[in-house]
């Protein structure tokens, strides 16, 4: 945790714009905000450029020699292959309506931070080498040379940017930041400046399937512990499968959901609601222990990288012969899958389009990309009345529900989360209206900025978000915080200790589980994490 306390870290907010302007106002790299760079190990695993041990805070970055040329060459290529990339850089008015709209702003007051400028950081570049427009007025016209102080700062900033896409809401011109800094993140890729918590993710998740290098055995072996845990709980023995061939639907979720609370308990909920199925209706899923990373850390280093672990997902539905793939409860990988996948690695043919073999429904959105968002899923059985559900076994929770950027803003999944939260608990309160749904606050740590280094810039970037959970806590005494992202379970509980204590952290399917009454089980008189259910307390002590 960052050494400034909630007062402090809120006093060192500066509205005061500089004394000079953006561009003349040096680059100051400071402790706190700023990810570690890049393993070299890593980096070389995945064959990417530029392999050596370097520090932020040196003077030197060990570049290559010609690094503006090969910087150069990929900005014009990258101009040429994508339409977005051109117009974004060629239609901003400037008029403002973005800048206070991100969360990285509003909790840190750097003007570099606001979207505008964000972008205009590549855009200066832009236009000095590619516009006529530029050329001639230079400085007069917002154009500048790329130096190493504009470089450093394109790293700096395009690492304090979590690709949430809040910004693009309140853009009258549909301009995306994200998707800048997407290119920016490319463009620093080409020249080996990455930040570890990129880096090394996409290096495990391209040798092992997921972002930790857990092998195959390890997996089977933290299942063991769920399954334990479950009967615990329930009496209920669950027997989730591996690998099967030939089963029905292919699982897939972040492999942050098999290794930390309170993910851990998402991953149990899901192991349950399987273990239902299978015992109710007969439905056979299967989980992969190769395919065991849903979230796409390729998707923070280049369109390529991106590719490249997207397709072991497909590949895995293509071995085991599935019909379709089912997606747990993530972020990142629902942004890839639904606005990027059918140009990368698709339309993926070869399975059929996702019907519910349980109540006959055809997810229709998902007929190209043949992948099923287990919240539409799971919200669909209980619209059919084919789940046995006792509410009230969620009574010890004041519910309010965090929409996850990229699945509220990339696939548009707003109604289906309230739909299972209002079926599985009692008590549920909204935060208020601009910041939930389309408007949501980001959990100021997405797009590989969960790390421990950066924890102050993580503290301020989440102050938004936490202030939304503050007021619902302090007005109707919500104590639990749902979200439907694994990024997000692992962002929230240090973000909530920080700015809420009082309030924790769950995903949807701990809920849902919790509320599943499973067949042949005894008496429940503790949720998943051991707690006792509300009217069971001295019954759970004994
Ligand atoms: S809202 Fe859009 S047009 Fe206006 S400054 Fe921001 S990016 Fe530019
Ligand atoms: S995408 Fe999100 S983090 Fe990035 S500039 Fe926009 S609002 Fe800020």
């Amino acid at each position: 945790m960052t050494d400034l306390k909630p007062d402090e870290l809120l006093a060192k907010i500066d509205r005061n714009p500089p004394a000079s302007g953006w561009m003349d106002t040096p680059i100051n790299i400071k402790k706190g905000i700023y990810c570690y760079a890049s393993n070299p190990k890593s980096v070389e695993y995945v064959g990417l450029p530029n392999v050596r041990k370097w520090n932020p805070l040196e003077e030197d970055w060990k570049l290559p020699e010609n690094w503006q040329e090969i910087l150069h060459k990929g900005f014009r290529e990258r101009l040429e292959r994508f339409r977005t990339f051109k117009i974004f850089m060629d239609i901003c008015v400037r008029c403002g309506a973005c800048a206070d709209k991100c969360h990285f702003f509003i909790g840190t007051g750097d003007p570099k931070n606001m979207p505008v400028l964000r972008a205009e950081l590549l855009r200066s570049v832009y236009r000095n080498d590619f516009t006529t427009f530029g050329k001639i007025l230079g400085k007069f016209g917002g154009a500048r040379k790329l130096t190493l102080d504009v470089l450093k700062e394109w790293w700096y900033y395009f690492f304090q940017c979590t690709e949430c896409r809040r910004c693009s809401v309140f853009c009258p011109y549909g301009i995306d930041t994200a998707e800048i800094t997407i290119m920016g993140r490319e463009l620093l890729n080409l020249i080996g400046l990455n930040i570890d918590w990129v880096a090394t993710p996409v290096a495990n998740c391209y040798r092992t399937g997921n972002h930790l290098g857990i092998q195959p055995h390890a997996l089977k072996g933290m299942f063991d512990f769920f399954v334990e845990d479950i009967e615990e709980v329930t009496g209920v023995l669950v027997e989730p499968q591996f690998n099967k061939k030939g089963a029905d639907i292919l699982f897939i979720t972040p492999s942050g959901d098999y290794f930390a609370d309170p993910g851990t308990y998402t991953c149990m909920g899901y192991i349950m609601l399987f273990h239902y199925l299978k015992e109710k209706y007969g439905l056979d899923v299967t989980w992969s222990t190769y395919a065991s990373e849903g979230g796409n850390f390729g998707f923070f280093t280049s369109h390529e990288t991106m590719k490249r672990l997207n397709s072991k997902m497909y590949a895995e539905a293509r071995r085991l012969g599935v019909k379709w793939i089912l997606g747990g409860e993530c972020g990142h990988m629902w942004r890839v899958v639904h606005q990027y996948m059918d140009t990368m690695n698709g339309p993926a043919d070869f399975m059929e389009e996702p019907v519910s073999p349980i109540t006959g429904t055809k997810f229709e959105n998902a007929k190209s990309t043949k992948m099923v968002h287990i919240a539409e899923f799971t919200a669909d059985l209980i619209k059919h009345n084919k789940l046995e559900l006792d509410k009230n076994r969620n009574d010890h929770l004041k519910v309010t529900f965090h929409d996850s950027c990229n699945p509220a803003r990339g696939m548009g999944l707003l109604d289906e989360p309230r739909y299972v939260i209002n079926n599985v608990c009692n008590n549920f309160y909204e935060m208020p209206p601009g910041t939930i749904r389309e408007q949501t606050f980001c959990c100021g740590s997405g797009a590989g900025l969960n790390a421990g280094e950066n924890i102050e810039l993580r503290m301020a970037g989440g102050l938004p978000r936490a202030n939304a959970v503050k007021h619902v806590h302090e007005k109707h005494g919500v104590n639990m915080l749902a979200c439907i992202c694994a990024i997000d379970r692992a962002a929230f509980p240090a973000l909530m200790e920080y700015w809420v204590p009082e309030v924790d952290v769950i995903g949807l399917h701990e809920m849902v589980a919790n509320a599943l009454i499973m067949p042949g089980e005894s008496k429940r008189t503790t949720d998943l994490r051991g707690e006792p259910l509300l009217g069971m307390e001295d019954e759970a002590d004994e």
